[in-house]
C-alpha cells in the first residue's frame, strides 16, 4: 500500500491538538498548542497552520505529499461549504475556516462538527475499525451523537443533522435542554443519570446510597455502584438502561449498523452497561435474529479520536 500523510486537527476551546497521521491510521507525530480563542477567528487559523508546520517539520513529511488537513470543529458546521456558522465555545460566526487554514498552509482542508468527527475515527481506527455502517453515542453532559453509513459521516443539511440524543423517546417525558420533552439525552445523558439518582435519594430516607455523604455527593457512579447492595439503586440502573436500550434499538433499526459505539463518562461501567443493553437490543431489534445482528461496544481511542477522525475526513 502506498503510503498517504494527512494532518489531523481537533480544535476545542482551550487547545489545538494535532498530528500527522498516515492511511494505517499510524499517528507519525502529535503536539498541541493553546486556541488563543481571543485572538479572534483568523488568529486562531494561524495558529492551526503554524501547528501544522510544526508537525511537518517534527515528522519529516514532505508538504507535497500530505492529502489535505481535516479538522473537527465545536459547533453548528457546514461542512461542503468548510464554514463555522456558529460555536458557542470559540465565539465564532459565519467564518470561513476552511479557505481560511488552505491558503495559510497552501494544502486543501476539510472540516467537520467534532463529534462527528469521533465517530469517524472509531469507526476508521477504533472499536469499530473496519466497520462500514457505525452509530456512536456519547454519553456525557448531554447525548452527542454521530453517524458513519457505508464508510461516510451522514450530517445533514449544513451538516446540522445527526442529533441522536434529541429523538424523544417518552412523549411529553422530562424536559430537555433542547426545549422538547422526552429525548434521549433527558434520560440517558450522565446528567439525567445523577438527576435519578438524586431524585431516588430524596424518595427514599432508607437507601443506602446515602452512606456516600449527602446528596451533593452523587456522581453518574453512585447508582451503578449501589445497584447489587439497594434497590433503590437497582431502580435507577434499570430504568437508566431500559431508556438508553430504547433509543439504541431506535437507531439500530434506522440505519441497522454493524456496531453501536458508547462513549463518554457512564461508559467506565464497561460490561455492567453493555451486557443489559445488549440483551434488550437483542430482544427488540427489529427482525430479531433473521436480520444482521447489531454489536454494542465501548468506544477506544478516546482523546485520539478526534484527531484520526479528522484525518479520515479525506481518506
Ligand atoms: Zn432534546
Amino acid at each position: 500500500m502506498e503510503k498517504k500523510y494527512y494532518v489531523g486537527i481537533d480544535l476545542g476551546g482551550t487547545f489545538i491538538k494535532g498530528g500527522i497521521v498516515d492511511n494505517g491510521g499510524n499517528i507519525l507525530v502529535e503536539d498541541k498548542t493553546p486556541t488563543e480563542s481571543e485572538k479572534g477567528d483568523v488568529g486562531v487559523a494561524k495558529n492551526i497552520a503554524a501547528l501544522t508546520e510544526k508537525l511537518l517539520l517534527a515528522s519529516g513529511v514532505d508538504k507535497g505529499s500530505v492529502v489535505g488537513v481535516g479538522m473537527g470543529v465545536p459547533g453548528m458546521i457546514d461542512s461542503k461549504a468548510g464554514v463555522v456558522i456558529y460555536s458557542n465555545n470559540l465565539r465564532w460566526k459565519d467564518f470561513a475556516i476552511g479557505e481560511t487554514v488552505s491558503s495559510l498552509t497552501g494544502l486543501p482542508v476539510k472540516i467537520a462538527n467534532d463529534a462527528n468527527v469521533a465517530a469517524l475515527g472509531e469507526a476508521k481506527f477504533g472499536a469499530a475499525k473496519g466497520k462500514e455502517n457505525v452509530v456512536m453515542l456519547t454519553l456525557g453532559t448531554g447525548v452527542g451523537g454521530g453517524v458513519v453509513a457505508e464508510g461516510r459521516l451522514v450530517e445533514g443539511n449544513k451538516s446540522a443533522g445527526a442529533e441522536l440524543g434529541h429523538s424523544v423517546i417518552v412523549a411529553g417525558g422530562e424536559q430537555c435542554t433542547c426545549g422538547r420533552k422526552g429525548c434521549l439525552e433527558a434520560y440517558a445523558s450522565a446528567t439525567a443519570l445523577i438527576r435519578d439518582t438524586k431524585r431516588a435519594m430524596e424518595a427514599n430516607k432508607d437507601s443506602k446510597m446515602w452512606e456516600i455523604g449527602g446528596i451533593e455527593a452523587v456522581t453518574g457512579k453512585t447508582a451503578f455502584d449501589y445497584q447489587n447492595s439497594d434497590p433503590y439503586a437497582k431502580a435507577v440502573v434499570e430504568n437508566y438502561v431500559e431508556k438508553l436500550a430504547c433509543g439504541i434499538t431506535n437507531f439500530a433499526n434506522i440505519f441497522r449498523p454493524e456496531t453501536v459505539l458508547l462513549g463518554g463518562g457512564v461508559c467506565g461501567q464497561g460490561d455492567g452497561l453493555v451486557k443489559p443493553l445488549q440483551a434488550l437490543l437483542d430482544k427488540e431489534l427489529f427482525a430479531g435474529e433473521l436480520g444482521p445482528q447489531v454489536e454494542i461496544k465501548i468506544a477506544q481511542l478516546g482523546n485520539l479520536a478526534g484527531l484520526l477522525g479528522a484525518a479520515a475526513l479525506f481518506m
